[in-house]
C-alpha cells in the first residue's frame, strides 16, 4: 500500500469532517423535518375526512335512508378546503349526490398540477355501504419549500466552505504538531543507522504521550549507542597503551640480546617472561573488561531488600577474611529497599571486597556498611588497609589504573575491577565515591536510590 503523509491523512479526515457536519447532516435534517411535517398534515386531513364521513352517515340515517342534498350542502360548505380540494359525494349506487368545488383560493400559486384521490367509505357497523366520498386533492408544487431549501443549502453552502478552510487549518495545524516530532524520530533513527550516535539537538515534548515516550525512546537510544561507542573507542586506546609497555620492554631485552649487546641471563629471559606473562593477563582482562562493560549497561533491575541480598555475601566472604587474618565486620540496617540486577551488583560487592582484603595487612580490620540517609541507600565497604594516596585517588575508576603499591603487591590485579564497578553502579543510578589516606586505609561508599 502506498503510504501517505500524516498531513495528508489529517486534511482528508478534517474535510470529510466537515463535509459532514457542514452539509450532509444538515441537509439530512431539513429534508427529515420536511417529510415528517408534510406526514403529519396528510394524517391530519385523512382523520378530518373520516370526521366527515361519518357526520354525512349520521346525516343519512337522521334522513331515513335517503341522501339530502340541501343539508348534505350545510354540511360540506363550512369544510376547509386546503389545498383545492373537490369533495364528491356518491350514493350506494355510484350516483353522483353532490360535489364541492374548490375555492380559488390565493394560496393557489402553492399549489402544483398532480392531483391525489383519496377515498373514504360511508357507512358504520350496522347500515354497511350508504355511500361514498371521494376527494381530490391537488398537491402542493413545492415552489415555497424548494426556495426554502435552496435558501438553507446557500446559507450551509457557506457555512460548509468556512468549516471546510478552519478544517484544512487545524488539520494543518493539529498534523504538523504529530509529524514534527515523527519526523525528527526518523532523522535521528537515520542517522544512527549511519553511525551518527550523538547529537545535540533535543526534542520538544509536544504533550502526547506516546510522542513524549518515541522521541525520548530515540533519545535514549542514541546516547546508549553513543556511550558505548565512546567506550569502545577508549577501550582501544587504552588497550593499546596497555600492551605496549610489556611489549617494548620484553623487545628490547631481546633486541640487545640477539645484538649481543647483553648476555641472555636466566634473569634476562625471566624478565621477558613476565613480561610475556603480563601480556597474555592482559589480554585476558581485557576480554573480561570489554564483556563487563558491554553487560553493565544491560540492568534487569528488581525490587530487592538490600539487608537480605548483602547477608549471604558476606557469609561467602568470612573464611577468605578469617584465613589472611582480617577482622571482618558488618552492620546493616533493616527495611532498605533498591532496584537491583543482583547478579551485577553481588559482582559489585565482591569487587569492593575483595579490594579491601588484597590491600589490607593481616592484623587490620575491613567493614561492611548499609544504611539510609533521606531516599538514598548508602553501602559502605572501609578497611584499615594500605590507603591510597591522594595524587592517585582521581584515577583509581580509570581502567588499568594501578596505583605503585598495588603494582609492588602481589595480590595486586590489573586496575579493571573499580572500572567495572563504577560502570555498574552509574548503571543503576547511583553513584560511588571514595576517601582513602596514604597507609590508614581506604572507604568506598556506594549511593544507591532507594525504590
Ligand atoms: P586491581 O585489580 O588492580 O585491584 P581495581 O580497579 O580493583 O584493580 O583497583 C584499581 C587500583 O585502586 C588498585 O590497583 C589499587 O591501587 C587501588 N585500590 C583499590 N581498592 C583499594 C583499597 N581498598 N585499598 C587500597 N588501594 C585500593
Amino acid at each position: 500500500m502506498k503510504s501517505k503523509s500524516l498531513l495528508l491523512h489529517f486534511l482528508t479526515l478534517y474535510v470529510l469532517l466537515a463535509f459532514f457536519a457542514g452539509i450532509v447532516v444538515p441537509s439530512l435534517s431539513v429534508w427529515l423535518g420536511a417529510t415528517a411535517f408534510r406526514n403529519l398534515q396528510l394524517q391530519r386531513i385523512q382523520a378530518d375526512l373520516e370526521n366527515l364521513g361519518d357526520t354525512l352517515t349520521e346525516l343519512y340515517i337522521e334522513e331515513g335512508g335517503v341522501w339530502n342534498t340541501n343539508r348534505v350542502k350545510d354540511v360540506l360548505r363550512p369544510t376547509p378546503r386546503w389545498g383545492g380540494m373537490t369533495i364528491i359525494l356518491f350514493d350506494s349506487e355510484n350516483r353522483e349526490i353532490y360535489r364541492l368545488r374548490p375555492l380559488l383560493l390565493s394560496a393557489n400559486n402553492t399549489l402544483g398540477t398532480e392531483t391525489e384521490l383519496i377515498t373514504i367509505k360511508l357507512g358504520h357497523d350496522k347500515i354497511k355501504n350508504v355511500g361514498r366520498l371521494e376527494i381530490i386533492r391537488r398537491l402542493p408544487s413545492g415552489r415555497y419549500e424548494r426556495a426554502f431549501m435552496a435558501y438553507l443549502t446557500r446559507y450551509n453552502f457557506f457555512g460548509a466552505l468556512i468549516m471546510i478552510l478552519a478544517a484544512c487549518g487545524l488539520g494543518y495545524i493539529v498534523a504538523g504538531k504529530l509529524s514534527r516530532p515523527v519526523i525528527k524520530a526518523l532523522e535521528r533513527t537515520r542517522n544512527i543507522s549511519r553511525g551518527e550516535y550523538a547529537s545535540d539537538e533535543k526534542f520538544n515534548l509536544v504533550g502526547i504521550r506516546e510522542l513524549d515516550e518515541l522521541t525520548k525512546g530515540v533519545e535514549d537510544l542514541s546516547r546508549t549507542l553513543a556511550g558505548q561507542e565512546k567506550l569502545r573507542r577508549r577501550l582501544m586506546v587504552d588497550v593499546a597503551h596497555e600492551l605496549k609497555t610489556p611489549l617494548t620492554v620484553a623487545m628490547t631485552q631481546i633486541e640487545a640480546i640477539a645484538d649481543g649487546i647483553l648476555e641472555p641471563t636466566p634473569e634476562r629471559l625471566e624478565l621477558c617472561m613476565n613480561e610475556m606473562q603480563r601480556l597474555g593477563g592482559l589480554i585476558e582482562n581485557v576480554v573480561a573488561l570489554t564483556r563487563l562493560e558491554g553487560e553493565a549497561l544491560i540492568i534487569n533491575k528488581e525490587q530487592t531488600d538490600m539487608k537480605k541480598f548483602l547477608e549471604p555475601v558476606i557469609e561467602s566472604f568470612m573464611p577468605l577474611f578469617e584465613k589472611t587474618g582480617i577482622n571482618f565486620s558488618s552492620e546493616l540496617d533493616n527495611n532498605i529497599t533498591c532496584e537491583i540486577d543482583a547478579n551485577k551488583f553481588r559482582n559489585v560487592i565482591d569487587n569492593l571486597l575483595s579490594n579491601a582484603q588484597r590491600y589490607t595487612n593481616s592484623g587490620g580490620s575491613v567493614k561492611l556498611r548499609l544504611y539510609r540517609v533521606n531516599d538514598m541507600a548508602l553501602i559502605e565497604v572501609s578497611d584499615t588497609g594500605i590507603g591510597i594516596a591522594e595524587k592517585d585517588l582521581p584515577n583509581i575508576f580509570e581502567r588499568f589504573y594501578r596505583t605503585d603499591e598495588s603494582r609492588t603487591r602481589i595480590t595486586g590485579g590489573s586496575g579493571v575491577g573499580l572500572a567495572i564497578v563504577k560502570a555498574s553502579v552509574v548503571a543503576h543510578g547511583g553513584k560511588i565515591s571514595v576517601t582513602s589516606k596514604k597507609d590508614e586505609g581506604s572507604t568506598f561508599t556506594i549511593n544507591l536510590p532507594v525504590a
